[in-house]
C-alpha cells in the first residue's frame, strides 16, 4: 500500500501526514498508517477489516476526522440502500443519525454501544452485499481510532477540528 499511496500516488494530495487509506468503495474499510507495509490483496484487505469491493482507494491525510469520515460512507450507503430488506433500510438511516449524534455532540456513550450492536444486525441480517458491507466504515475506524470516537462523545472534541458541536440534543436542533 505504502508503494501505491506514496510512490505511484505522490502521498496526500495536500502534504500534510498520511492518516489512513479507505478501500473498497463506500462500505469498505479505513486502514491506518501502520498497516502501510501490507499487501493489497482480497485476504490481507480482509483481515484489515476492509474489502477489495470496487478497487477503490481514498487518501486521508491528519485532518480527516473518523467519526465524520463514517458518517460521509453511511450516507452514501443510505442513499444507495434499495429498500427491499429492512435490516439495511432502517439500518443504515439509523446508524447514519447516530453518527450525526456523535459528530455534533449529543451522543452518549450507551449510543456508541448501540451503534455496535446495530451494525452487527445490519452485517448479519441484511440481504445482500450492501447491507452486509455498509458497517465496514464505522467498524474500521472504531477499531482503529475509537479514541476519536470516545473524544467526541465525552469531551465535545473533534480531534481533527472538523465537527462543529451544538449545546442542544440532535432532537430539539431538528425541531428547530
Ligand atoms: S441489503 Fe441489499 S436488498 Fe437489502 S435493502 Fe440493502 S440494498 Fe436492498
Amino acid at each position: 500500500m505504502r508503494e501505491i499511496v506514496f510512490d505511484i500516488g505522490g502521498g496526500t494530495s495536500s502534504g500534510h501526514p498520511f492518516k489512513a487509506a479507505q478501500t473498497g468503495g463506500p462500505s469498505g474499510g479505513c486502514i491506518p498508517a501502520e498497516y502501510l507495509d501490507t499487501p493489497i490483496d482480497y485476504e490481507t484487505l480482509q483481515k484489515l477489516g476492509s474489502i477489495m469491493g470496487s478497487g477503490g482507494l481514498i487518501v486521508m491525510d491528519d485532518r480527516s476526522c473518523m467519526p465524520d469520515v463514517a458518517k460521509f460512507f453511511m450516507e452514501f450507503c443510505m442513499d444507495e440502500s434499495c429498500g427491499k430488506c429492512g435490516p439495511c433500510r432502517g439500518g443504515t438511516v439509523q446508524m447514519h443519525r447516530m453518527l450525526v449524534k456523535i459528530t455534533n455532540g449529543s451522543a452518549t456513550m450507551e449510543d456508541l454501544t448501540k451503534l455496535e450492536e446495530l451494525c452487527l444486525m445490519v452485517k448479519e441480517t441484511s440481504l445482500c452485499g450492501l447491507g452486509n458491507t455498509c458497517p465496514n466504515p464505522i467498524y474500521s475506524t472504531l477499531r482503529y481510532f475509537r479514541d476519536e470516537y470516545e473524544s467526541h462523545i465525552r469531551d465535545h472534541h473533534c480531534p481533527a477540528g472538523v465537527c462543529q458541536f451544538t449545546e442542544k440534543p440532535l432532537r430539539i436542533a431538528a425541531a428547530g
